[in-house]
């Protein structure tokens, strides 16, 4: 039956009434439903809801019946918790939580599709989640498109507006990337780099042929078997070759004692997919909100509809529980949201929080508990301007120790005189607790190893 039709009748029907009530039935929706949540309390409307159901064709009516609920509101004459429940079945109105990458773009295919009776349930007061461009434009979250060719979010980037860094995965294949290297013997000349790369691409070829090991493990392994050496009269320092360990780390955020040695797989390794997509690998020019703001305007072309009024901010969802004709869904500041379809964009550490109704079965209940929470660390100095450009060659990336393994160069890409720190996994714990400047001063012990005359900071 078409909701909108039948609304039509009903406006008519009520016309003398109420304000209130006429106002309700007007303009009730999904994006909406939160103020009139104080309205649902059990109002004697027997005689409307009467002539509303009449006004109902006999398979709605029939259906709706079914429904112990509506059974029960119809008794009491509820009329408000009674067009809820047409709302919700007629219209099937969807819920989505999280408005990061995937709710986004999960609303700009509803939006596209002419189905705007959806509403986005934020956490936070603002979109994007773990993709967050600063003021400055700087990328506190995801700074990378790793790999070009069919990406899926291909048709939200115009790559004139990219930086191409690498032509294949940079943190596995770093012989295809400009990455100056800096190592036990200091600033590494590229021919050594690039033996080292070598030496690296065997081992970890090795490491993916090893069976229910992680990528550590099965590395100390071949450690033990004399595999990481190099051979007498190689200059090639075994030391170094953790770097390139740890740059596992930098690219896929987690640690090296809980991956598996399989997702170094020969075939994988040799491709450098694992997860990611083939071709270049990019970084964008004005920051990945840039994304966002695509993924926006792709659906307001396409359906004059800006999804961003579809949003609501500050809402922690608590609750989830699933009934025979709706979803409820809980928040923290006591408003309850209902919903025919639900789609949960929560990573894992917040799912963990959300209290389901039935509760989860126990395969995802394990899966979840399986997943620790992660640690992945950006820390940003920003230096007199273009006092570190010659210095560092203008290298996009710059490869060194725990636990400040690697380190984006912005000079190179934003024409910025920042240097960022990625710490992730076990080296990204490690620097908790510190304050701004005992960070600040140990990132730069680190780097004056190498460039003894390099400024202080700025910021
Ligand atoms: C530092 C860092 C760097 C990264 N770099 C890259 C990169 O260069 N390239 C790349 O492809 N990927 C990168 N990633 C991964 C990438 O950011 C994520 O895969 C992607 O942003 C995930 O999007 P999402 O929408 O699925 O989840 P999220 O972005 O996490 O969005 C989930 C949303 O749900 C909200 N939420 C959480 N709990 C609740 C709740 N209870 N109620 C309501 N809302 C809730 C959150 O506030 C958030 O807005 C990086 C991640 C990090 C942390």
């Amino acid at each position: 039956m078409n909701f909108e039709l039948f609304k039509k009748k009903v406006k008519q029907l009520l016309k003398n009434n109420c304000y209130k009530l006429q106002d309700f039935i007007e303009n009730y929706s999904i994006t909406t439903q939160k103020k009139y949540n104080d309205y649902f309390q059990a109002i004697n409307f027997t005689h409307h809801v009467k002539d509303i159901v009449n006004l109902l064709d006999d398979n709605t009516r029939q259906m709706l019946f079914k429904i112990d609920d509506f059974k029960k509101y119809y008794e009491l004459g509820d009329l408000y918790s009674l067009w809820r429940i047409i709302y919700i079945k007629l219209e099937e109105p969807i819920i989505i939580i999280g408005s990061g990458v995937s709710g986004i773009t999960i609303a700009s295919g509803l939006a596209i599709n002419n189905k705007i009776n959806f509403l986005i349930l934020e956490a936070r007061d603002r979109i994007g989640g773990r993709v967050y461009t600063s003021d400055r434009n700087m990328d506190m979250g995801a700074a990378w498109i790793h790999g070009s060719e069919n990406n899926p979010l291909n048709k939200f980037i115009n790559y004139n507006n990219m930086i191409p860094v690498a032509n294949c995965n940079p943190w596995m294949h770093s012989e295809n990337a400009a990455i100056k290297y800096l190592g036990v013997k200091g600033v590494l000349a590229e021919e050594y780099r690039q033996q080292m790369a070598t030496k690296w691409n065997q081992i970890a070829t090795k490491i993916g042929l090893k069976k229910n090991k992680t990528i550590y493990e099965a590395f100390l392994e071949l450690n033990s078997e004399g595999f990481t050496e190099t051979k007498e009269g190689s200059d090639i320092d075994t030391e170094d070759i953790y770097s390139f360990l740890y740059m596992i780390e930098v690219w896929c955020g987690g640690s090296i004692k809980n991956i598996s040695a399989d997702f170094l797989n020969e075939t994988n390794y040799n491709n450098a997919l694992f997860g990611d997509y083939g071709g270049s690998h990019y970084l964008f020019k004005n920051g990945a909100k840039t994304l966002l703001d695509n993924i926006i305007n792709n659906a307001k072309m396409h359906s004059q509809y800006n999804i961003l009024d579809n949003v609501l901010y500050n809402e922690i969802v608590t609750d989830i529980i699933y009934n025979d004709y709706c979803v409820e869904i809980k928040v923290r500041s006591g408003h309850i949201y209902y919903c025919n379809k639900l789609c949960i964009t929560v990573p894992p550490g917040p799912l963990k929080d959300i209290n389901f109704s039935p509760p989860l079965d126990n395969l995802h209940k394990k899966s979840l508990s399986k997943i620790k929470m992660g640690s992945y660390k950006k820390i940003q100095l920003e230096f007199c301007k273009n006092e570190i450009g010659q210095m560092f060659d203008n290298c996009p990336m710059i490869l060194t120790y725990n636990p400040f393994i690697l380190w984006n160069n912005y000079i190179y890409s934003k024409n910025k005189p920042i240097l960022e720190a990625i710490c992730p996994a076990e080296a990204g714990w490690a620097l908790a607790g510190y304050s701004d400047e005992e960070l600040a001063d140990n990132m730069m012990s680190h780097l004056r190893n190498y460039y003894p005359h390099l400024p202080d900071p700025i910021a």
